[in-house]
């Protein structure tokens, strides 16, 4: 009876303690932790600089974990990313996403290309420009693209944004998409790739996954003949491939080359055999 309530107790109270490090960020953290005591432990005699020195070097760890995991686009430390081997399983299938739209000056030309070449790509939008586009949304909607969540504002310290704004953004993104589309965004994208703490709890609450991607062509700051090489260069399959069809005014940058070198790759990957979803 009593080892009965007991291991109720314990094995309730393990799952509790048990869900709340499940992300790979606090296993490391609690790993480093562990490693850190036994250290001090084991060190004989105790010296106050020994600790401060082991403490020190622990929390530093930490702390690069951590930027490692808000800023490195394809890190699954503070939430789970799914990447073109998640996403499209078998091999030589390619995926397009856009980001950054909906635009009119490239957005349309591109969905153009893809409609002739019947291709199903990816759009990340952002939630203030799918307001001002909504004609644009719903014909990606119309033409079976997928449409995800890639914030409202794409503020670039999306990072250090609470759980209460983060989920605000989201939420009134994928509104307005729903709205437009009749579709719930199952994809989030997170804007640069970056992600924080709050992040993981703002997706379960909306039942959203990260989208990420695999190869990234920088092509709103390159000629059309540096993006057909980078890919060329970086190519692997499965893989997601990262483009623009908008761009932020203050940057000075423009998607141009995007539409160009989209028509040279379509051509090369049907040539290799590729499946461009
Ligand atoms: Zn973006």
């Amino acid at each position: 009876m009593i080892s009965a309530m007991k291991e109720k107790v314990f094995g309730k109270s393990y799952r509790a303690i048990y869900k709340r490090i499940d992300g790979l960020f606090y296993k490391f953290v609690l790993i480093n932790m562990m490693i850190t005591t036994l250290i001090i432990a084991f060190k004989e005699p105790l010296d106050f600089l020994f600790i401060m020195w082991v403490l020190l070097s622990s929390a530093l760890i930490q702390v690069v974990l951590y930027f490692y995991g808000v800023f490195s686009p394809q890190s699954r430390l503070l939430v789970d990313v799914v990447q073109g081997k998640d996403f499209l399983g078998q091999k030589n299938a390619i995926l397009f996403r856009f980001d950054d739209g909906p635009d009119p000056k490239y957005t349309l030309t591109i969905l153009d290309i893809l409609k002739e070449h019947k291709i199903q790509a990816v759009f990340a939008v952002t939630g203030e420009r799918a307001e001002k586009y909504p004609h644009i949304i719903e014909r990606m909607g119309d033409e079976n693209h997928i449409i995800t969540n890639h914030s409202y504002s794409h503020s670039y310290l999306i990072s250090l944004f609470s759980y209460k704004k983060l989920l605000r953004e989201i939420q009134r993104t994928n509104d307005i998409i729903h709205k437009i589309t009749g579709k719930w965004p199952e994809y989030y994208c997170p804007p640069m790739g970056h992600k924080n703490m709050a992040l993981r709890k703002v997706l379960k609450h909306t039942g959203q996954k990260v989208l990420g991607w695999d190869i990234r062509t920088y092509d709103t700051k390159r000629s059309t003949h540096e993006i057909v090489n980078r890919v060329q260069k970086h190519m692997r399959s499965p893989a997601i491939i990262l483009f623009h069809d908008g761009v932020f005014k203050w940057t000075k940058e423009d998607c141009q080359s995007t539409v160009e070198s989209l028509k040279e790759l379509i051509q090369i990957f049907k040539s290799k055999g590729y499946t461009i979803n």
